[in-house]
């Protein structure tokens, strides 16, 4: 939309006349990372007009707009319009806050992102209506809704006419998908199903599903489907089910174990990537144990380590039991530490499987890098004739540093964490 307006986009360094500052409130310390982010902004640009938008901006509007050097905030309704209501970004006195209440957050719109030639993420759902104890999502995103199918539809294929040949996708609580105006009108299953017909895009990902909506059908689907990759991401959250009902989550630890062994048995090469927040109030020791025993036996691929931090608004900053935070911390090192053992193990079994690599254009250290669709991540020797492309290669070692080498008829690779 900027470019048709005849903006033009530039690096952070190159002297912007317009900041966007995109804000996360997942993230740790949101708020000192966007007042340091305006300082650098202001010192590269001084006469810059900066505008704060994303989920921290819907949540702490005024705080936001004290930060010095700030022009406008934008919640999450507004950001959608920010050229229309920031028009010709002209700056004044006072800063500009416009974020309506999280109600009003309840009109899909549909976005894709367009600047990488390898891979796209299209989003196909927002908002949230769960309350985990712990999230704010729902108060910065608002209510779960939808894009339609046949709009879907519509950007993959247009997607299809570029040269990206992955797409992700993406959404706050994907596996929800089909709300439109408060209604269920359509499922992730029929949007899987009807994506796996477009021609012209070799891969679909899907990106974070809940264990609970992520349904057997969606699994045999993916496991005979030439689009959808064999990669799942799923929060898992906490192995303990005393610590999975206090964070108000839908399911329990058997269920995740169910969805698992679905997927494994059907996909054994399968990727399954879990989400896990170690020191949620009233974790002790036993229950910590819990969770790293379930997980030191699951068929898992990879961990996301989250470390709870207090969020205002929240149920869980009420309970009782706070970990302090030393131990947060020394139990986040085991699972990190677990984590790295589950990505070895997970290359190990893999050895001498031929999968397919698709290259991206990012050369460090004169190497380039791409994912299997099992999301193994492989590094070759640079050369521009494979980026972009999809190549056939077979696993074979794991080398001293822990990394696997793979081999292509003629090329020699090798792949790291
Ligand atoms: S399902 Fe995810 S986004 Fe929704 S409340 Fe729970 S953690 Fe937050």
């Amino acid at each position: 939309m900027f470019e048709a307006k005849g903006y033009q986009k530039v690096e952070f360094e190159q002297n912007p006349d317009i900041f966007i500052i995109n804000t996360c409130s997942v993230t740790d310390n949101a708020d000192k990372k966007c007042k340091k982010i305006v300082k650098e902004a202001k010192k590269i640009s001084p006469n810059s007009y900066v505008t704060i938008i994303g989920c921290y901006a819907q949540l702490k509007p005024q705080e936001i707009s004290e930060i010095e050097g700030v022009d406008a905030v934008l919640g999450a309704a507004e950001k959608f319009r920010l050229l229309e209501l920031l028009d010709g970004f002209a700056k004044t006195q006072e800063t500009k806050v416009l974020a309506s209440e999280i109600q009003e957050a309840n009109i899909f719109n549909n976005a894709f992102s367009i600047h990488d030639r390898t891979r796209t993420f299209l989003k196909v759902q927002d908002g949230c209506n769960y309350g985990c104890a712990f999230c704010t999502i729902p108060l910065a995103r608002g209510k779960s809704r939808s894009d339609s199918i046949e709009n879907i539809l519509k950007s993959a294929r247009e997607i299809a006419q570029t040269e990206v040949k992955e797409v992700v996708l993406t959404g706050v609580n994907i596996g929800d998908f089909g709300i439109r105006e408060g209604k269920r009108q359509e499922r992730f299953s029929d949007l899987v199903f009807a994506l796996d017909e477009v021609e012209g895009i070799e891969r679909f990902r899907i990106s974070s599903i809940e264990p609970n909506l992520l349904t057997n059908e969606v699994i045999e689907f993916v496991s005979r489907s030439r689009r959808f990759v064999p990669h799942f991401h799923i929060p898992l959250q906490s192995g303990s089910n005393t610590i999975l009902r206090a964070m108000g989550r839908r399911y329990l630890r058997e269920l995740y174990e169910d969805r698992v062994d679905k997927i494994k048995t059907l996909m054994p090469h399968c990727c399954i990537g879990v989400d896990v927040i170690v020191g949620f109030p009233g974790e002790t020791d036993e229950l910590f144990l819990e969770t790293y025993n379930f997980l030191n036996e699951l068929d898992i691929s990879y961990l996301h380590v989250f470390t709870y931090s207090e969020r205002a608004n929240t149920r869980a900053v009420e309970m009782d039991g706070i970990v302090p935070i030393k131990k947060r911390n020394e139990r986040s090192k085991m699972l990190r530490i677990l984590s790295e053992k589950k990505r070895r193990k997970f290359y190990e079994e893999n050895l001498g499987k031929t999968f397919t690599v698709l290259f991206e254009e990012d050369v460090e250290d004169g190497k380039m890098h791409g994912f299997t669709e099992n999301y193994i991540r492989v590094a070759a020797k640079y050369d521009p004739l494979l980026v972009n492309e999809l190549k056939t290669v077979t696993l074979t070692s794991i080398n001293e540093k822990g990394n696997v080498e793979v081999v292509e008829p003629e090329l020699v690779y090798e792949s790291h964490t």
